[in-house]
């Protein structure tokens, strides 16, 4: 018998299995009117239902588009379920995004429907598309329908488009991922088993929702019924507050916001919350081992890491503690956690001659969007390209050196230097500009730019000047001067030499 895999398996065992069990706590402050408060997994499956059915009303079809920009909410989580799981296609924004940035994404991906978040409203006053809803409590009366039962998807597909994920890569232009059904499905169920989640677990959402759909674990915890706890703005303290008031046992951080909860963790009064009983899943970039052994000994939280990508759902490798490395001395330990890890199950792993990792497996995507060449580039010979180099040790755990595709990543977020390069071109006095990634404790990488310059210009000028076109992340935190920037024979900025300079010492050459 083949059954289609799909997001709606995940709903419809929450419902079936843990109606009356808290399912979702939301941010309860002002925003989105106060949010939902707790809802069990009754209520919360009930309102996906009814933004279905809304949809429904509004006649948008299978394989439409439903383009959501919003932090962190319970609104922004019963969307993964409510668009996709009648097989509507959802499109999670980065809300930290400017105006043109969310625009083109809204265009490009051809979205019927947006959803606002109420603090972006006004920025994003004129990006439009054929229906336009600010997320709160007036626009719930107007769109969603929980007196009607949705529609049917009468043929499901598990090869379907259920997200696509814009991410920025090696063109200026974020390109959008297109996950599969399939994907999200083995992605979750795979990411649960090797962390280990049970229905005893309580889950907080420090990732971002729209990050690779934050990484699968809005599809797994809820198919496995664990409480999921929102948390709009990443805060060191307010984490850990988090964590003790509703008993915490798992999150998911890149290293910046690991490095955050071990700043408040100094000034914390009494005993760390989730001591002893909370796990913290890490990737996005490499974490010092000296940051992991730090979380052992000074929260005393389990630390995993894992790899992956937006194009493949996330997951690709897995690094916990074995059984036979439990009495290894913490300084031992936090060196093999350091490495991204081994295969998950189901993915194979190789280094190609030149260096770059390639995967196969059942998470990776189905192509970029309405982007034939970019996705016969990343696609090739059976084997997704990562562009992220690495190597495979003696005992085949997977450690990534390099990155081979012009991304810079700070603060968990991937940063298309091109991008920068293209609106620092965009000021009048820059005749030439390489931007790369730079050491930096609290972001891992911060971004660098090198100009050459035709007329007078200050750094804080170039910086204002990319800060008002691009998401603030994606702005130079420095910008410096040269007389000339270094090509080869055919005119290439070498990026790995020009960043070497600012990586002496340090090893891996990204952060
Ligand atoms: P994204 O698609 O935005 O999630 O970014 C994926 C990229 O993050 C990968 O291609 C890597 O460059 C980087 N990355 C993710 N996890 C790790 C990790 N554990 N170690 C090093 N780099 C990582």
């Amino acid at each position: 018998m083949r059954v289609p895999l799909g997001t709606s398996d995940f709903l419809d065992r929450a419902a079936q299995c843990y109606p009356l069990r808290l399912g979702v706590v939301d941010e309860p402050g002002p925003a989105q009117d106060g949010g939902l408060g707790s809802l069990t997994y009754g209520s919360f499956a009930e309102r996906a239902r009814g933004l279905a059915a809304g949809l429904d009303v509004l006649e948008i079809t299978h394989g439409e588009r439903v383009a959501i920009v919003s932090h962190n909410s319970a609104r922004l989580l019963e969307s993964f379920f409510g668009v996709t799981s009648w097989g509507r296609v959802l499109v999670p924004i980065n809300f930290r995004l400017s105006r043109d940035e969310v625009a083109y994404i809204v265009e490009h991906s051809g979205a019927r429907v947006l959803l606002v978040d109420p603090e972006l409203d006004e920025a994003l006053a004129d990006v439009i598309a054929e229906h336009r809803f600010v997320l709160g409590r007036s626009t719930d009366e107007a769109l969603l329908r929980p007196d009607v039962a949705p529609a049917a998807w009468e043929e499901p597909d598990e090869d379907a488009t259920a997200t696509i994920n814009y991410t920025s890569g090696t063109t200026a232009r974020p390109k959008g991922v297109q996950g599969t059904h399939r994907n999200v499905w083995v992605n979750a169920v795979t990411f649960a088993l090797h962390a280990g989640v049970t229905d005893r677990d309580v889950y907080l959402h420090t990732l971002p929702m729209f990050h690779a759909n934050g990484w699968g674990m809005p599809f797994a915890m809820t198919g496995l019924g664990v409480p999921q706890v929102v948390i709009r703005r990443i805060d060191g303290a307010e984490i850990l507050r988090r964590i003790q008031a509703y008993g915490v046992t798992i999150l998911c951080a890149a290293p910046a916001v690991v490095a955050a909860v071990l700043e408040a963790a100094q000034t914390w009064d009494g005993e760390i919350p989730g001591r002893g009983t909370t796990r913290v899943v890490c990737a996005g970039a490499p974490p010092p081992s000296r940051t992991i052994a730090r979380i052992e000994a000074e929260l005393g939280w389990e630390f995993l890491q894992i790899y992956g990508l937006t194009e493949t759902s996330p997951l690709l490798t897995v690094n916990r503690r074995r059984a036979e490395e439990d009495d290894l001395a913490p300084e031992d330990a936090a060196r093999r956690l350091a490495r991204a890890g081994m295969p998950a199950l189901g993915t194979r792993l190789a280094v190609s001659d030149e260096g770059e990792v390639l995967a196969r497996g059942n998470v990776v995507m189905d192509g970029y969007w309405r982007q034939p060449e970019a996705s016969a580039e990343a696609l090739q010979d059976g084997w997704f390209h990562t562009g992220d180099g690495g190597e495979l040790d003696d005992e085949g755990y997977l450690s990534i050196s390099d990155r081979k595709k012009d991304v810079i990543i700070t603060g968990g977020e991937n940063v298309s230097s091109i991008e920068v390069e293209d609106c620092l071109f965009s000021h009048p006095v820059v005749a030439e500009v390489a931007v790369i990634g730079v050491p930096s404790e609290k972001w891992g990488e911060t971004i660098k730019a090198l100009v050459v310059l035709s007329g007078e210009a200050t750094e804080a000028e170039l910086i204002a000047h990319c800060k008002s076109r691009l998401a603030g992340y994606k702005a130079p935190t420095s910008v410096e001067v040269r007389e000339s920037i270094p090509r080869t024979a055919t005119g290439k900025v070498q990026k790995f030499k020009l960043r070497e300079q600012y990586w002496q010492g340090t090893s891996p050459q990204v952060n």
